[in-house]
């Protein structure tokens, strides 16, 4: 047993995070209204390379907004891959719209076009491709499917800050896109969300619905059923101060995948595939061992040497509220049960890798496995 445990994540709020909140208690701006709200929507806009956003209080809303903002509800179904985070779902059932589980690629682990095709129907009104892990969909097959059969494609970029498909950052190929800042994504906020999109329409209704549905010309009028789905003037100080090294973050996320993949060769372990258009932003550096019971074998392994992990995600379909229609997918199920991800935050040092690596090393060559 080790001294120090190393976590999954970790947030870095060394820059000018404690300034910038400072700032808030000193003025008394603490709640949704104040200078860094409106800062922090613009330059995550500029930074991602979209026209319009909307900050929101975590990332489940905002994609909740991405989908009533296109007005998708009852009746209509949204394409999503089931391995993803149950948040993605969730958000399709919130609007009353069913969602419509697809299979993933054995690659990228990201949503397979040709399933997508196989599940469209004539109630389909969208796509939700979703980032995994911080590596890009296909969206060129994807938007292909959807131009041809008119759908939306709502982007679940929540995992997904800083990568890009085609020189192009993610969440600016569909009409509209979602984002999260808890804490342990990318850029964090503590809780918090961003939905952006090129069309400045969409971003109006998703703003009028993100506060209490007020009405643009009267005061405390309300003309729908809105939300209050606010970021506040903390959260959004936090996120500029992030936001302000969300280069750096990257950079070393992907540094540290270099490290991984380097000093994991020759192990029976295979990796997510990053593709020859993308940048992969390394959310998650994740590992697939070779059956699922070594997979549980090595997580407690790893725990025993004060490192955490998690499992991939597993598959929505699985999961009681949403097995009604059970299917097998078995792509994502196969991936789900054989994947791990490691520690993956910008901080870990060289010396904490390498304490990760000699113990899975450890573990294939103490019990032969
Ligand atoms: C984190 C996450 C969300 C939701 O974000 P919250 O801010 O936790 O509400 C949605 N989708 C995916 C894929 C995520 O990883």
């Amino acid at each position: 047993m080790t001294d120090t445990r190393i976590p999954i994540y970790q947030p870095d709020l060394s820059g000018n995070e404690k300034a910038y909140v400072n700032e808030c208690l000193d003025t008394s701006w603490i709640s949704s209204r104040g200078r860094f709200v409106k800062e922090f929507e613009d330059r995550f806009a500029g930074f991602v390379g979209a026209t319009h956003s909307a900050s929101v209080c975590n990332g489940t809303v905002a994609m909740h907004l991405c989908l009533m903002a296109l007005g998708i509800g009852p009746g209509d179904e949204v394409i999503v891959p089931t391995l993803t985070y149950v948040a993605s779902v969730n958000a399709i059932a919130y609007t009353g719209a069913t969602p419509v589980f697809v299979d993933s690629t054995r690659s990228t682990w990201q949503i397979d076009p040709d399933d997508v095709r196989r599940h469209v129907t004539p109630r389909t009104r969208a796509i939700m491709p979703v980032h995994l892990y911080g590596q890009a969909c296909d969206m060129d097959a994807l938007l292909a499917i959807a131009n041809e059969h008119r759908l939306f494609v709502v982007e679940d970029c929540a995992e997904a800050i800083g990568t890009t498909y085609k020189g192009r950052h993610v969440g600016t190929f569909g009409d509209i896109a979602g984002f999260s800042f808890f804490g342990n994504k990318t850029v964090t906020t503590g809780e918090g969300g961003m939905v952006v999109s090129n069309d400045k329409t969409l971003i109006e209704r998703a703003r009028h619905l993100k506060g209490q549905g007020l009405a643009a010309h009267r005061e405390y009028w309300h003309d729908v059923v809105g939300y209050n789905y606010r970021m506040t003037n903390i959260e959004a100080a936090i996120g500029l101060a992030q936001l302000e090294r969300a280069d750096e973050f990257i950079a070393a996320k992907r540094a540290l995948a270099a490290q991984y993949v380097d000093q994991l060769a020759g192990l029976p372990v295979e990796f997510q595939g990053e593709t020859a258009d993308t940048e992969h932003s390394w959310w998650m550096f994740s590992i697939l061992v070779e059956r699922p019971d070594q997979r549980d074998a090595l997580r407690a392994h790893l725990t025993q040497a004060g490192i955490e992990t998690r499992p991939l995600f597993y598959p929505v379909h699985t999961m009681p509220m949403y097995a009604h229609n059970y299917r097998k997918h078995r792509v994502a199920e196969e991936l789900a049960w054989r994947g791990i991800n490691l520690p993956s935050w910008p901080g870990l040092q060289p010396e904490q890798v390498r304490r990760i690596t000699s113990s899975i090393a450890a573990f294939y060559k103490t019990d032969g496995r």
